[in-house]
């Protein structure tokens, strides 16, 4: 029989899901930020609409500051939505 306490002890490892992988490589890639340039980047912004295969394509990515991406977004929201590309 085996030692009931076994299981519980196994750590669980808490592995980063393929979407945080995949952006943390592309922060790697741009440390500083691709908008100001002034501070490290902290978030991947992606241009394309989620659903779109393209949006993890680094060229359709940007590396930004905290904020920058929060002010990003409120441009993209500001926008007409008939003139977002
Ligand atoms: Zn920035
Ligand atoms: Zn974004």
């Amino acid at each position: 029989m085996s030692n009931p306490r076994a299981w519980r002890a196994k750590k669980r490892t808490t592995k980063p899901n393929a979407r945080m992988k995949r952006n943390g490589l592309f922060l790697d890639a741009h440390p500083d930020c691709q908008r100001c340039a002034n501070r490290p980047s902290r978030e991947a912004h992606h241009e394309l609409p989620k659903g779109n295969p393209a949006r993890y394509e680094w060229q359709f990515m940007k590396a930004l500051c905290t904020r920058c991406h929060t002010e990003e977004h409120q441009r993209l929201a500001a926008l007409p939505v008939s003139s977002a590309k």
